[in-house]
């Protein structure tokens, strides 16, 4: 093609490179890069042919699979926009989704028929089901492998450059989410990227349990390839299921967020041995409570640690806090509370209400910009213009940089909370109480308070119920940061937080349920 930047090019260079290396692996099936680009070729002729045609939508519902990797490469290749559907939503939600994005073809696996039967109903402009999986195909839908196995070459028009190459869905942690459109040099960009922040080195083993539909786990296709890397592809995060495949196949590196963390920790059968493999492991998404953190230090010393800081909007990567900064030495140990420092194709400014810079080390909302910044969102103008502003993505995140150019996030601007005139910033407080060893989870809130405006609360959840009160919890904090900042109510809670779909906590939703509580 014309287009010098495409990340089928990466495809291409792979297989040229390395054509038997393994490229995916997946329920029992292997391919190498030869047979993933000429799957993936073959896929996109099948596309065209179906009457696919450049700017298009091609959607998958499906859970992590060999199918969605080859479709970020397929559909591009036909010139299309690739749309994975986030597949934890309720049926009225993925209904919505496929609404706002409109493809022309959705891809299904096996375990999500019922919903695409239900999508097909209201989504009438909707040509072609192309049924993804190894079983006979439904009689109603075109069978993927069966269009693969029959196409032949016809002319495509591929994608490139400043195209959009995939529509990812944000997380809905604060709202609606938004369709966000990435182009072929985002991409390329953020991959490019990776190589350096991630030290990545070539054909690793590569796990990918997280969620290929969000964009941390979804973009690291294009990284993978890049590298020759060997994707072990999980199609949902169990940690048995995780444990049992890094053994096997000698995983190198993987991507989790914070909470899958917790729950590899916590597992009865986690042992320190089982992971001795690995050698680097990517977290982000959400805040990382620091014990955690220490804690699989602690539990992990062979393995390397590196935080990224993002969003779905830079494709995703900001900030990277490096292995190097993940030491438990007492000088470093303040570093672990920072999400780190902008890579090198972002620049990062802190800006106050009125979008003009503060000086180093206030706090004010972060700002973005770089070429893995989004073109903007889908068929939402208006957003758009509320977010980039010259380039520069405002990202609606508070934080500050330290002297030496570390990113400390202080929290989302929507939950901030204003005590008597003054800022709060939810994190800081979590920091300290997630490092209280009664304490498993935490989460600060602000609520109504007639004198105050807002009150700082905190929701705590116990290792042990009734193993601290209210008050020691407050007197903790006390003893730790100014007055102001600190808690005046707890709440103990014995349920799991509200949580996204991808498994972030819904403070918005916490907030509402402990007003109505009564507190
Ligand atoms: P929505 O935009 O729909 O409300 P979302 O912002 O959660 O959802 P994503 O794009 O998946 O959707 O998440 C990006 C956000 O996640 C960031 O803006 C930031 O608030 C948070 N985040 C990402 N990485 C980190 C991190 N390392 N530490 C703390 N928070 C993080
Ligand atoms: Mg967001």
């Amino acid at each position: 093609t014309s287009q010098s930047i495409a990340v089928q090019h990466l495809l291409e260079a792979a297989a040229e490179r390395w054509p038997d290396s393994p490229s995916v692996s997946y329920e029992g099936l292997r391919f190498n890069w030869k047979q993933t680009r000429d799957r993936c070729q073959r896929v996109a002729w099948g596309l065209a042919s179906r009457g696919v045609e450049p700017g298009d939508r091609v959607a998958y519902l499906g859970f992590n699979s060999h199918w969605c990797f080859e479709l970020f490469f397929a559909s591009p290749m036909a010139g299309a926009i690739f749309v994975p559907v986030n597949f934890r939503l309720s049926v009225g939600e993925m209904i919505a989704c496929v609404t706002d994005a409109e493809p022309t073809v959705l891809v299904v696996d096996q375990h999500h028929l019922a919903q695409a039967a239900a999508i097909t109903q209201a989504c009438p402009w909707l040509k072609t089901v192309i049924y993804a999986g190894r079983q006979e195909e439904p009689w109603d839908m075109v069978s993927y492998e069966r269009l693969l196995g029959e196409a032949s070459p016809v002319e495509t028009a591929p994608s490139g450059n400043d195209d959009t190459l995939v529509l990812f869905y944000t997380g809905g942690t604060t709202g609606r989410s938004k369709g966000v459109m990435l182009t072929h040099i985002n991409q390329f960009t953020n991959a490019l990227g990776g190589l350096g922040w991630y030290r990545m080195r070539e054909r690793e083993t590569h796990l990918q349990a997280s969620p290929m539909f969000h964009t941390a786990a979804g973009s690291r296709v294009f990284t993978a390839t890049m590298t020759g890397t060997h994707s072990v592809i999980l199609s949902k995060f169990d940690v048995p299921g995780v444990m049992e495949a890094v053994a096997k196949e000698r995983i190198s590196t993987m991507q989790i967020v914070p909470t899958m963390l917790q729950m590899m920790l916590d597992h009865p059968d986690f042992s320190s041995e089982k992971f001795a493999s690995l050698r680097l492991i990517t977290y982000g998404a959400s805040p990382m409570p620091v014990a955690l953190l220490e804690q699989a230090l602690e539990v992990l010393p062979g393995v390397s640690f590196a935080q990224s800081y993002g969003m779905t909007e830079a494709s995703p990567v900001v900030t990277v806090l490096d292995s190097e900064d993940h030491s438990l030495s007492s000088e470093h140990i303040q570093r672990l509370e920072s999400v780190g420092r902008p890579v090198f194709h972002n620049q990062v400014r802190i800006v106050d209400g009125r979008r003009r810079s503060v000086p180093r080390g206030s706090v004010g909302e972060i700002v973005v910009k770089g070429s893995n910044v989004m073109k903007g969102y889908w068929r939402a103008p208006d957003l758009t213009r509320d977010v980039l502003q010259d380039g520069w993505y405002y990202t609606g995140d508070s934080g500050y940089l330290d002297d030496a150019g570390y990113l400390f996030m202080a929290g989302r601007i929507k939950d901030m909370i204003v005590s008597g005139g003054e800022n709060v910033y939810p994190i800081e407080i979590e920091n300290i109480l997630s490092r209280h060893p009664n304490i498993k989870e935490c989460a600060v809130v602000g609520v109504p308070h007639n004198k105050w405006g807002e009150s700082v609360h905190a929701v705590v959840r116990l290792l042990k119920p009734g193993s601290i009160t209210e008050k020691e919890v407050i007197e903790y904090c006390r003893q730790r940061i100014a007055h102001y900042k600190c808690p005046t109510s707890v709440t103990f809670m014995e349920d799991a937080f509200p949580v996204s779909t991808i498994n972030k906590v819904l403070k918005a939703e916490l907030r509402k349920k402990i007003i109505n509580d009564g507190r």
